[in-house]
């Protein structure tokens, strides 16, 4: 197992008596910010890599778009018949052990909604320590994360198209959405205002009304990858663009939320030799942390951090493109990027496990 993170804590919760780990990869930056995700695991050690590894991740994410925060992750190894999935009282005793165990990092942890956890969580939280963000709207927070994400991934969409297409907006391309979901759902709205052509999809088929209605098609969710269009926006689950995906895409670009979209990093290759440029996913979906960062630790207004969002992203995506010029990825180019603003911090870890 890979270890080049400063600091790696497990405890147990004081009311639960569950495993709650927390790494930190990096501080050189700023404060690490991560989500705490909350899921069972069958195996303890498959959870602290999990924990190292996406804190890692939001190093490189918080980096790439020159957040001002570094990289860190909560993991609550709840038992796979935890009641606190129904029962509320059972999911406040876990969020308050999760607060103490933040509080005791003294400002250099973050915590934020991720897998298994939500904005409410955060505001259980907030009732024993001040450092926790995507907070509810009500609580002066982002309200968790998906509209910045589709802020971001919207201007990250609209930056490649006008690299690839004649046009410089996107009314008259066809772009097609997997998975209408907090972030596919805010995307399929900012598509129908600006007048794209969308095809759409999610595996829950009471979403078909919602994308009828926008003016968009509906197709099955098995037919989306393969979609005749010019870009591809996955914002469903990870791992989607494997080999069999890739072989079969009609598209010209590749821009979604999805993390991990590409099933190994060769498969980069594979999409590349096709023709289509592939947008890295821990660029397009780094709105959500960029924003709620911009309110809840830059304290900005909501319309300053919307803008700081779409700047940081556009930003790092001409740089990207003009590197691509050079004959590199634009993966490798936005973790060079990273790497080089870490480096001038003073980080002195391995280059990215995943770069
Ligand atoms: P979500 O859970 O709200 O929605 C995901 C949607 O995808 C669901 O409606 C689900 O039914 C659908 N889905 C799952 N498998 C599918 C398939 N094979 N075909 C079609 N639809 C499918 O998630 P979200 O918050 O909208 O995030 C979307 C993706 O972006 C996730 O991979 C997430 O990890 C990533 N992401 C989200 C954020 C954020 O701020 N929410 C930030 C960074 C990355």
């Amino acid at each position: 197992m890979r270890f080049s993170h400063e600091t790696l804590v497990v405890r147990h919760g004081r009311r639960t008596e569950f495993p709650i780990i927390v790494a930190l990869h990096s501080t050189i930056l700023g404060p690490a910010v991560g989500g705490c995700r909350v899921r069972h695991y069958d195996d303890f050690q498959a959870a602290i890599e999990d924990a190292l590894m996406l804190a890692e991740a939001m190093t490189y994410k918080a980096a790439v778009v020159d957040n001002g925060t570094g990289g860190g992750k909560s993991v609550a190894c709840v038992p796979v018949d935890w009641s606190g999935f129904q029962s509320p009282d059972a999911r406040t005793a876990l969020f308050l052990d999760i607060a103490e165990i933040v509080d005791g990092f003294g400002g250099s942890y973050h915590v934020a909604p991720d897998v298994g956890s939500t904005a409410d969580d955060m505001a259980v939280i907030a009732r024993r320590t001040p450092h926790v963000a995507g907070l509810p709207l009500l609580f002066g927070g982002a309200g968790g994360t998906s509209h910045g994400t589709a802020i971001g991934l919207f201007a990250a969409l609209k930056l490649a198209a006008s690299k690839l297409f004649v046009s410089h907006d996107l009314a008259g391309l066809t772009v097609a959405v997997q998975g209408l979901g907090g972030v596919g759902s805010a995307l399929l709205a900012l598509l129908a205002h600006a007048k794209a052509s969308v095809v759409a999809t999610d595996l829950d088929q009471s979403k078909r009304e919602m994308v009828e209605k926008s003016g968009a098609r509906w197709v099955d969710a098995e037919a989306i990858a393969g979609q005749s269009c010019d870009i591809l926006a996955p914002c469903a689950l990870g791992g989607v663009l494997d080999g069999p995906t890739v072989a079969g895409l009609n598209c010209k670009l590749i821009v979604g939320a999805a993390n991990n979209q590409l099933a190994h990093p060769e498969i980069e290759q594979a999409i590349l030799a096709r023709g289509i440029t592939y947008v890295p996913d821990f660029v397009a979906n780094a709105g959500g942390l960029a924003y709620s960062s911009g309110i809840e630790i830059h304290r900005l207004s909501a319309a300053a951090s919307a803008k700081r969002v779409e700047d940081r992203i556009r930003g790092v995506l001409e740089r990207a493109f003009e590197m691509q010029e050079l004959g590199i990825s634009l993966t490798k180019a936005a973790y060079r990027i990273a790497e080089d603003r870490l480096r001038a911090g003073g980080f002195t870890g391995p280059p990215a496990a995943f770069g």
